[in-house]
């Protein structure tokens, strides 16, 4: 059940792992009413494609024996609300430095069209709770955002696909870094909202 996308996990733990520390974060791709998602509290390097559990959007869990990762809630709920195809969670350095201040990320670098703009933050809420869920769902629909920061926690990227939302996590992550960067040095101004449209759109035709 659901091979591919247990097997796009596998693939993309090594991505999440240079991204956030110890067994932080997690992935989830979705085929239709279910998804697969990383198991809870394991290593990555010790995940094999039939240990990632599948769900329905809903939280039922239809194969896979370990227990899916405590943040299904929030997997779910983005799947319910929006048409994307993946979920990546992490707790990368540079943009939770940002979360933890509660302050969203200006598009002050055009790799943030990859995100729609400017990363909203999200209000906190305990971790694998409802409440997170909602607040992450939230912040993502109302920005019409493909990422957003958690207040004091990290960050999500959605997206067509895994290694789309792996990459989105990562160009996040990199402006954010540049952004924390800049703000010592000066006062970084955003790109205006029509250069990240026109950079969105050339991004469709980037790559080989
Ligand atoms: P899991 O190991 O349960 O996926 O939790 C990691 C995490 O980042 C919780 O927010
Ligand atoms: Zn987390």
């Amino acid at each position: 059940m659901l091979d591919g996308e247990r097997r796009a996990v596998v693939e993309n733990l090594p991505d999440l792992a240079a991204l956030t520390p110890g067994r932080t974060g997690n992935l989830s791709a979705r085929d239709g009413d279910r998804f697969a998602i990383t198991p809870t509290g394991v290593p990555y390097a010790d995940v094999t494609a039939e240990d990632v559990p599948v769900l329905t959007l809903d939280g039922e869990q239809v194969a896979g024996r370990p227990a899916p990762s405590s943040e299904t809630p929030m997997h779910g709920g983005i799947y319910r609300a929006m048409d994307v195809g993946a979920v990546a969670h992490t707790h990368s350095p540079w943009a939770t430095t940002l979360s933890v201040l509660g302050e969203s990320l200006p598009p002050v670098h055009y790799m943030l069209a990859l995100a729609g703009g400017e990363v909203p933050v999200a209000d906190y809420a305990t971790y694998g709770t409802e409440e997170l869920a909602a607040n992450a769902v939230a912040a993502l629909t109302e920005a019409d955002a493909s990422a957003c920061l958690l207040a004091h926690h990290g960050v999500v990227a959605t997206g067509a696909s895994l290694a789309d939302a792996v990459e989105t996590a990562l160009a996040v992550e990199s402006v954010a870094r540049l952004y924390c960067q800049a703000r010592t040095l000066g006062d970084p101004e955003p790109l205006p909202e029509d250069e990240i449209e026109a950079v969105a759109d050339k991004f469709d035709e980037y790559g080989q």
